[in-house]
């Protein structure tokens, strides 16, 4: 492999993948390289949840700066979904999008408010929120338990089948031209006057820019070129149980434990929320952690009881992206040429939106929504 072109995108998850089909589209000439398979790392492997609503224990633990990173990414979690709705109308096949509502559920007054501070400053950015109890609540969700007193209802949010998101960007990118080259990791960037020479496993690859979107592992990439990239790798598991009659009609999250449900497609309810797995250091291996699968699923089955009667088939772990809470975004200063399109934790929902303002900025076109907050100009590490 010894290529040129102008861009070469690095990670092939739903960042990558985005940005492949955003610039090819618009007559960008990309090669796109993972080190492993295009759509194996946590794009492949996470929980198809389309989130709007601050989670609560991220949102509530972290520090002030990290509360504030959230709201300032509002505005954009509010646009995801519409980049979402738009794609699942341009990309071949049905990628199971579906916006069902989501339910963060509380279980006590101090939860409920909580939840009330909470909508209210969602609202200030935009986002569609509000309080829902007693009648109200069990008419629009009757297989909730008695034990739920109250809800933030979000009636945007959703879920969607990532696997199948994933191959319509790949076949819309390169319908438009991109090539994607899978087993060749990037071990080292020079920087030429006017261009990188990007060293892979088993090739090269000479471009004029480069776009970081290696999710967890994007401050490996930085690094190639002096750049310190606040993000590192975080190890979460979900679960599934067996396909069964629709039991569950929204994305329940709960207002203070990890909690996220849904139903999906084909009938499988998930279970998850970024309960920790584990990760051998030396190998990289993950491994699931039982105890955390038995606590994820006991608190699933006290918000929805009907759940105690369903077998889970199957759990899983990946690894997250950790940062302040915020997308990296852009051009680096002072590192002409070099990009990151590097989402949030909730990298699912937020990956095409982020690759999508990337690829308005290296096209020359007016970001659509600002991205100034989101550069790596905003934080210290
Ligand atoms: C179990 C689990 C459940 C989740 N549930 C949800 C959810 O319901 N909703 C939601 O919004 N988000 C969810 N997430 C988070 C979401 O999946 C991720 O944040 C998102 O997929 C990150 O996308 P990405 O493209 O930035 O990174 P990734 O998908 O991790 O892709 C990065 C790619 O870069 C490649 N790479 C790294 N370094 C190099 C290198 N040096 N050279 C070449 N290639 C390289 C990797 O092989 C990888 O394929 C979940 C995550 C997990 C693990």
């Amino acid at each position: 492999m010894d290529i040129e072109t102008d861009v070469l995108i690095v990670g092939g998850g739903i960042a990558g993948c985005s940005a492949a089909y955003y610039l090819a589209r618009d007559g960008v000439e990309v090669a796109l390289v993972d080190r492993g398979e295009v759509g194996r790392g946590a794009s492949g492997r996470n929980a198809g949840s389309l989130h709007q609503q601050l989670m609560p224990f991220t949102f509530r633990e972290g520090s002030a700066r990290e509360r504030q990173a959230r709201v300032d990414t509002l505005p954009l979690m509010v646009a995801a979904s519409g980049v979402w709705q738009e794609l699942s109308r341009e990309l071949d096949g049905d990628i199971e999008l579906r916006i069902i509502g989501g339910l963060m559920v509380a279980e006590t007054d101090e939860q409920m408010a909580f939840l009330a501070d909470k909508a209210a400053l969602e609202q200030d950015q935009g986002l569609d929120v509000h309080m829902v109890s007693g009648n109200e609540l069990r008419t629009l969700a009757p297989y909730l338990s008695e034990a739920v007193i109250g809800a933030e209802y979000a009636p945007g949010e959703g879920k969607l089948n990532p696997l199948r998101a994933i191959a319509g960007l790949v076949q819309g990118a390169k319908r438009s031209g991109a090539r994607f080259f899978e087993g060749r990791e990037l071990l080292d960037l020079e920087r030429g006057p006017a261009d990188f020479t990007a060293l892979l496993t088993g090739g090269r690859v000479r471009c004029r820019r480069v776009l970081n979107a290696a999710g967890p592992w994007a401050a490996q990439v930085a690094a190639k070129v002096g750049v310190s990239l606040a993000v590192e790798p975080n190890c979460v598991q979900s679960s599934v149980t067996e396909r069964t009659t629709p039991l569950v009609g929204h994305l329940v999250c709960h207002a203070e434990k990890i909690l996220s449900l849904k139903q999906v497609t084909n009938g499988g309810l998930i279970i998850g929320g970024g309960w920790p797995a584990k990760i051998d250091p030396a190998t990289s291996d993950l491994t699931v952690l039982a105890e955390n699968v038995r606590a994820n699923v006991a608190l699933a089955c006290q918000m929805v009881p009907d759940l105690e009667r369903k077998r889970l088939l199957r759990s899983w772990a990946g690894v997250n992206i950790r940062s302040d809470g915020k997308p990296f975004l852009g051009e680096v200063p002072g590192v002409p040429g070099f990009y990151n399109a590097v989402p949030p934790d909730a990298g699912l929902t937020m990956g095409p939106i982020c690759a999508k303002l990337v690829a308005e900025q290296m096209t020359g076109r007016p970001t659509s929504l600002d991205i100034g907050m989101f550069t790596i100009e905003r934080a210290a590490p």
